[in-house]
């Protein structure tokens, strides 16, 4: 199948732009902040620019919601091992919608509207954003497999004002 060039026109002319002032090129994959930071895929959220970051500076891992998975877990012990992480930050974000839904009313919706039952995925919504986030920062902190002595944390990025909120976890 060739590349589905009407869908992706625009970036491939914004990579056009981005190449002219380009000068990344000396960077390596290791964190230079050696920060790791799992947040929502919420695209209000620059991961980067709202800590004052740059490209070089961090390991970004997102998903919906900014839950701890499995998936995460595993790319934690590669980041912490081999790319430098010794510090990870969970940031969840106020109004998400992982927050403000249920696991079965996610799913009613998209049956009502598609007509697809998606039930066999869970989608890991959280009742309590905090206390989801606490569970999530525990599980990073007693996981076996990390790195010793990283540093975790918790935080909520507030999506209307750019505030990030520490959290006692
Ligand atoms: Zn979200």
């Amino acid at each position: 199948m060739t590349f589905p060039i009407d869908a992706f026109d625009d970036l491939v002319l914004g990579n056009q732009e981005f190449r002219r002032s380009f000068s990344g090129s000396a960077l390596s994959g290791t964190a230079r902040k050696g920060l790791a930071i799992i947040t929502c895929m919420d695209s209000r959220i620059s991961p980067l620019a709202l800590v004052g970051m740059q490209p070089g500076d961090a390991k970004i891992l997102r998903n919906a919601g900014a839950r701890v998975t499995d998936d995460v877990l595993r790319t934690l012990v590669l980041a912490t091992y081999l790319l430098g992480v010794n510090r990870i930050l969970v940031m969840p974000h106020t109004d998400c919608r992982m927050a403000n839904e249920s696991e079965s009313q996610l799913h009613e919706t998209i049956e009502k509207q598609f007509g697809v039952d998606t039930r066999s995925v869970e989608f890991r919504t959280v009742e309590n954003q905090r206390d989801a986030l606490a569970y999530d920062v525990t599980r990073i902190r007693s996981y076996p497999l990390l790195q010793s002595g990283v540093v975790v944390g918790g935080a909520i990025y507030d999506v209307a004002t750019g505030k990030l909120e520490p959290v006692d976890c």
